[in-house]
């Protein structure tokens, strides 16, 4: 049943309107009324309106009570009493203890990772203790492990972002400056040993920033993960908290992965169990891809505040495009001294084909196809709109004019079609 036009709601403390814009076009704005309410941990301002388009899928959170209007179409929208939010606040709490505490003792405050499997609000939840800790006047690091969703760059890498203020209501934590490394999938299984590496170069260079970063340093990390934790999904996460020396494990509505973790982690890291919100929405298959291609969109074209990307041809001759891992052989038929698993993480050169139109190329800081080029971190993406075997150039969608960097161009495995 689809409801239309307005709506009002009045919320009492510790209550949440949850609402899910579906229809195709549609936007629905929000604003509150009269008293407080927050979104994800973000503070909602009195009398301002929000947008929120197709696919969003939204809860409007209050711990004093407050009126809230919503104009559009709603799918579904209702009130709900029960939320973990008590829980997830002193979760926040104790963390800032730990902050407090490594501020005195001049230590490092608490590196804390969320797990658990897919939809189980993972990325809301971290949304939520960032943005509560940056309203305590912290610098956390937020890091994104989720090569599926790409929040902080696009699906298909992995990066950090040093968050300075509270998440944008509408476009999210603030893009500038984020550290982006190249995996090129959709999911850590299609090349493991490449995702741990990246992972661990991650966590390396987030360590040394933070050595010449105090504020980020006490102030601690929060890393949202992949929904895969089964089988070699677990070592994948295991793998993460080694690599992040991780401090904290929250684990969302998962029992089994709770106790595995339980048993598998050095006691002084602390693994806590933590309920699901009734609210989190699942998603099927083909909203995730939605959400991907809007993901992808937005890098381009912006969201509320529109960019202008350039397209222009490049020569052939003049791309140096590469895609990580070679198909990987049995160790007896590598070349003397190599492992099978070290194939994975080394560059293969990609001849300019028809068949690269639409696909991501990520373009990477390094000049040269070395060994190293998997540790180097990204300027950012290209997208290949168009290919012309007989004038042998590629018609290129890019955020910076003419002419690309003359650096290695990483082929992903994500596809775009550019039809804006
Ligand atoms: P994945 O593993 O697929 O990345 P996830 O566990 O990170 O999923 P989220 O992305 O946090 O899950 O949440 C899934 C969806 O549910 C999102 O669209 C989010 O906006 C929505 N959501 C989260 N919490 C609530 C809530 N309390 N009420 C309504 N919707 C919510």
């Amino acid at each position: 049943m689809t409801e239309v036009q307005l709506q009002e709601f009045k919320l009492e403390p510790d209550s949440e309107l949850r609402f899910e814009v579906e229809s195709k076009n549609e936007k629905v704005v929000l604003e509150v009324k009269s008293g407080y309410a927050e979104l994800f941990g973000t503070e909602l301002v009195k009398g301002k309106p929000y947008e929120f388009h197709t696919g969003a899928k939204v809860a409007v959170f209050t711990w004093h009570g407050c009126t809230v209007e919503l104009r559009g179409r709603t799918e579904v929208s209702y009130v709900a009493k029960e939320t973990p939010m008590v829980i997830y606040l002193n979760v926040h709490a104790a963390l800032e203890q730990q902050r407090v505490a490594a501020e005195q003792e001049n230590t490092r405050g608490p590196v804390t990772m969320i797990v658990g499997p897919g939809d189980v609000g993972k990325s809301t939840l971290t949304r939520l203790l960032l943005n509560y800790a940056v309203r305590m006047g912290r610098r956390p690091i937020y890091v994104d492990l989720d090569v599926g969703q790409g929040h902080i760059s696009v699906p298909g890498t992995i990066g950090a972002l040093l968050v300075e203020r509270p998440a944008s209501i509408e476009e999210g934590f603030s893009q500038q400056a984020p550290l982006v490394y190249h995996f090129g999938h959709k999911s850590p299984e299609e090349n493991i040993e490449l995702y741990n590496t990246i992972v661990s170069r991650l966590a390396e260079v987030i360590a040394e920033r933070c050595e010449n970063n105090r504020k980020a340093s006490t102030s601690g990390v929060i890393i949202n993960t992949c929904g895969w934790i089964k089988g070699a999904g677990y070592k994948v996460l295991t793998h993460a908290a080694q690599a992040f020396e991780v401090d904290v494990i929250l684990v969302l509505d998962n029992e089994r992965l709770y106790n595995e973790l339980k048993r598998d982690m050095p006691n002084f890291v602390k693994v806590v169990y933590l309920p699901k919100s009734g609210g989190v929405a699942e998603r099927s298959a083909a909203q995730r891809a939605e959400g991907r291609d809007a993901r992808i969109r937005e890098y381009f074209y912006g969201r509320r505040t529109p960019y202008y990307p350039h397209s222009f041809d490049v020569k052939y001759s003049d791309l140096k495009i590469y895609k990580v891992g070679a198909p990987s052989l049995p160790d007896s038929c590598m070349p003397l001294g190599m492992r099978a698993a070290e194939a994975l993480t080394k560059l293969v050169s990609v001849a300019p084909a028809p068949a690269l139109q639409h696909r991501l190329l990520a373009v990477s800081f390094a000049n040269e196809p070395d060994d190293h080029v998997p540790h180097c971190n990204l300027a950012g993406f290209v997208c290949v709109t168009a290919v012309d075997p007989e004038r042998q150039v590629m018609t290129i969608l890019s955020p910076q004019p003419r002419p690309l960097p003359n650096t290695v161009l990483l082929l992903s495995e994500l596809q775009y079609m550019d039809n804006h």
